[in-house]
């Protein structure tokens, strides 16, 4: 198999037939064997018809429906698992992504040696204020907190070897980081393409500004877990010494004001911050012992991604 081609959607009947078209028309003149994964999460529409009528159509197509809206993260690591190809791509299905990017994509993958090539729509064709300048700034801070100098991290259109797919997880809203979760799964060749970018001609988009707002957070939660995801106690624990630390030496202070007589205890800012340093650093110590126990319980915590092995 040569291209596996995942395809999330969430009420998109109006765009499936002619994606489905566009598709098969890139993949007979390149002469590819491939298969397409509509993974339908949960519309209300007529979309999985569509499906079920395009798997009748062409065998080629095959589809998993989720039983209501998780989101396309789940939707997307649920292709993933799916898929038989060499390459994999992902692809939006409401037409904004154009198919005829995949021969190059897939090119670049095969012999560039990249592990992943990130669409980059340079010249977007989404409302400018709830879209494009959001966009900027999300794909700047990503860019800075991971090191990865790619310019559309969000793009719906990615290809991936196969490997990334199978040893990377995504979930929750998290399929707008998944090349930071590739680079830290050990795929450091992580290249960009231009491509098409076109309106949404049928549907609505299903993203608003919300998006937004948990968007950072995601963000922090992947960098946390990237670097001290198994040893959460060297998190943890060094700023909690240093809140002890503090705290002791805030303490002494208030022993020598005390033994000179200074003045009242409670009326000093010494005596506060050494009630609340303590407090802090035995917070922080807790929160590194309670990780570490949810490190030491977790099925995939000797998860390192073996590359190749070299048996007998
Ligand atoms: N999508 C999905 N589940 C969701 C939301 C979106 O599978 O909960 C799909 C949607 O059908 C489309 C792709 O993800 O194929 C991108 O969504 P959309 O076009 O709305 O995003 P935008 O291009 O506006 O950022
Ligand atoms: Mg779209």
């Amino acid at each position: 198999m040569d291209i596996s081609i995942v395809v999330p959607l969430y009420n998109e009947e109006e765009s499936l037939p002619h994606l489905a078209q566009w598709i098969d028309q890139v993949m007979q003149q390149n002469g590819y064997i491939y298969e397409v994964i509509m993974v339908d999460d949960g519309s209300k529409d007529n979309s999985w018809k569509i499906v079920e009528q395009l798997h009748r159509q062409n065998p080629c197509y095959k589809g998993i429906k989720f039983r209501r809206n998780y989101g396309k993260s789940a939707a997307l690591n649920e292709g993933f698992a799916a898929t038989k190809g060499d390459v994999v791509i992902t692809m939006d299905a409401d037409l904004q992504d154009s198919p005829e990017e995949i021969p190059e994509m897939r090119r670049m993958i095969l012999e560039d040696g990249y592990d992943m090539v990130s669409g980059w729509k340079k010249k977007r064709y989404d409302s400018k204020l709830t879209k494009n300048l959001p966009s900027k700034l999300f794909n700047a801070t990503t860019r800075m907190m991971s090191g990865i100098k790619l310019h559309d991290f969000n793009c719906g259109l990615k290809a991936y070897r196969k490997d990334v797919v199978k040893s990377i997880e995504v979930y929750g809203e998290m399929h707008r980081y998944i090349p930071v979760i590739a680079k830290w799964a050990g795929f450091s060749k992580i290249g960009e393409k231009v491509v098409q970018h076109r309106k949404r001609e049928y549907g609505v988009t299903k993203f608003g500004m919300n998006r937004f707002v948990n968007g950072y957070l995601d963000l922090m939660s992947i960098m946390f877990i990237s670097r001290f995801g198994k040893q959460p106690m060297h998190f943890f624990g060094l700023i909690g010494t240093l809140a002890s630390l503090f705290g002791f030496v805030a303490l002494l202070v208030v022993v020598i004001l005390r033994l000179t007589g200074q003045i009242a205890l409670t009326r000093s800012i010494w005596f506060y911050l050494s009630m609340f340093s303590a407090v802090l650093g035995v917070m922080l110590f807790l929160a590194g012992f309670l990780g570490e126990l949810i490190c030491r319980n977790s099925t995939t915590r000797n998860s390192y991604l073996i590359e190749t092995r070299i048996e007998d």
